[in-house]
């Protein structure tokens, strides 16, 4: 479903990808992990289209879209800082991209309740998000970036803001919501030990490019690389 291909990136001098590669299956949940600088959050913005790469080919469905602008891919988008509109209520948060798009009102409105089901939180649609919780409110994020119904869902650090407890209930909720809705998910962590337990895959990454990629048990009992070792190992 998603194809990222050798990406290469500079900022100046600093050659932050140096052919970074991804393959994505329809339905698969992959996390970007590694040390700080690495190039995690350069390549999911490529992929999100708020960088452009020097060079290197992102496709959906078989279809390039680096010259497509952001709102045209059909990507869903989840930040660490959620950034909900604070003088909106919670169903017009959710609702805002559709409406963005020309989504007629009332189709923005029943979308928008069907994203909020998914996520649970019938019932909050009147709220502003500043009568909610922070999980709550990270789940009107993740309700808005689904209501969209893309056909990949980018989250870069989702759950970082949340306490240690909450993250661990967010990161159950978080993979049951993409396993029943079957998208395709790309998660840029620096939490190994979330990674391995949230992913079908693990993209650990080194220096812009990957060092080793694989399922968690496999990255966890078989690292093929000092470096590896040292990175997945660090949180025991
Ligand atoms: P972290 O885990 O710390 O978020 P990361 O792996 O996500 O790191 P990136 O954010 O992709 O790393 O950054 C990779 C490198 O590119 C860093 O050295 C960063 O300073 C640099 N960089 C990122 N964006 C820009 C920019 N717009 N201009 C200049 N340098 C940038």
């Amino acid at each position: 479903a998603l194809e990222v291909n050798d990406l290469h990136k500079s900022f100046g001098s600093v050659q932050v990808l140096k052919g970074m590669t991804v393959r994505a299956r329809q339905g698969e949940f992959i996390s970007l992990v590694g040390p700080s600088g690495c190039g995690k959050t350069t390549t999911l913005n490529i992929v999100g289209g708020f960088e452009y790469p020097d060079s290197g080919d992102v496709r959906l469905n078989g279809t390039s879209v680096v010259a497509l602008p952001s709102y045209r891919r059909g990507l869903g988008m989840v930040f660490q800082n959620h950034a909900l509109f604070p003088h909106m209520t919670v169903l017009d948060n959710v609702g805002f991209g559709l409406r963005m798009r020309g989504t007629p009102r009332a189709d923005a409105v029943e979308s928008a309740r069907e994203a909020l089901r998914l996520v649970r939180l019938e019932g909050f649609e009147d709220r502003y998000p500043r009568e909610l919780s922070g999980g709550q409110q990270q789940r009107v994020g993740i309700a808005r970036a689904l209501a969209v119904k893309p056909k990949v869902l980018l989250m870069d650090e989702p759950l970082s803001s949340l306490d240690a407890k909450l993250r661990r209930e967010m990161q159950v909720e978080l993979r049951r919501i993409q396993k029943s809705v079957g998208i395709t998910a790309l998660y840029v962590t620096h939490d190994q030990e979330e990674a391995l337990s949230l992913s079908d895959r693990v993209v650990l990454m080194n220096r812009g490019r990957i060092e080793q990629s694989g399922a968690p048990e496999e990255m966890y009992a078989r690292p093929a690389t000092r470096f590896a070792a040292g990175f997945i190992g660090e949180s025991n």
